[in-house]
């Protein structure tokens, strides 16, 4: 990738999955490539159109059950995200989207759905609901900041052996099957349950991300010292 050409960022089924501002994620990454000096763009992929396959990141985040059930219909259907994410493009998945993106999930009330199967994960309703600050110290290669969001779901996810976990819990619950992990990875495919936006809160993830994306190793820092002082504020709660 060129600093000529436009990086697309796909903001995906924002109409159904988005919960808690987590739309707020692709604005980051736009946000962080425009003050290095890249031309980019949100496109956003509402139910009422075909998820493209051609974009060079994607962004999913939280959702209600039945929201959350009609997005997992789209993805099957029209598997753009799929056939981007085999070709190595990155893709965030917040909360829900960890769900849809697995083999399969429990809602609520008990209804077992399919997911699409990027992730090797399986998720089932918990006794209890997580809700609350999270924190966690990484264990990706590559990260070494605590990550911290606000967590809000009642699914608990297990790994399976091709899933890796993002993070430790320090703080909250994370995955929430009694593992103390949080989030997973499984190729250019992140997912965490962290809201917040996750990417407005840790920075260093938003690199990684647009990094894998530009298909470099590392990206010059951004000094923003508002960003740091809400990471500061953020750790200390
Ligand atoms: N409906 C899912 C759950 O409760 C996800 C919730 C969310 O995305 N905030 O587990």
């Amino acid at each position: 990738m060129t600093r000529e050409s436009t990086v697309r960022i796909g903001l995906v089924l924002p109409d159904v999955m988005g919960t808690y501002g987590d739309g707020g994620n692709a604005v980051v990454l736009r946000q962080r490539l425009r003050m290095r000096g890249y031309d980019a763009e949100i496109v956003e992929i509402p139910l009422t159109e075909p998820v493209p396959n051609s974009l060079d990141l994607y962004t999913l985040g939280g959702a209600e059950d039945s929201a959350q059930r009609l997005a997992t219909r789209h993805l099957q259907r029209y598997p753009g995200l799929q056939e981007a994410a085999g070709r190595g493009a990155p893709v965030l998945a917040i909360c829900a989207a960890i769900q849809v993106l697995g083999h399969w999930y429990e809602t609520s009330s008990g209804e077992r759905v399919d997911g699409v199967g990027l992730f090797d994960v399986t998720t089932s309703p918990q006794d209890k609901r997580a809700i609350g600050e999270v924190a966690t110290q990484p264990l990706v290669p590559g990260l070494s900041q605590p990550l911290t969001g606000f967590e809000n779901h009642r699914g608990g996810t297990k790994l399976g052996g091709d899933a890796k976990p993002l993070a430790r819990v320090t703080k909250g619950v994370g995955n929430g099957v009694g593992d103390g992990l949080e989030g997973v990875m499984q190729g250019s495919v992140l997912g965490t349950y962290m809201h917040g936006p996750a990417l407005a809160r840790n920075p260093e993830l938003a690199d990684y991300l647009l990094g894998r994306a530009l298909g470099v190793d590392s990206l010059a820092p951004l000094e923003l010292p508002e960003v740091e002082q809400l990471r500061r504020e953020r750790l200390r709660a």
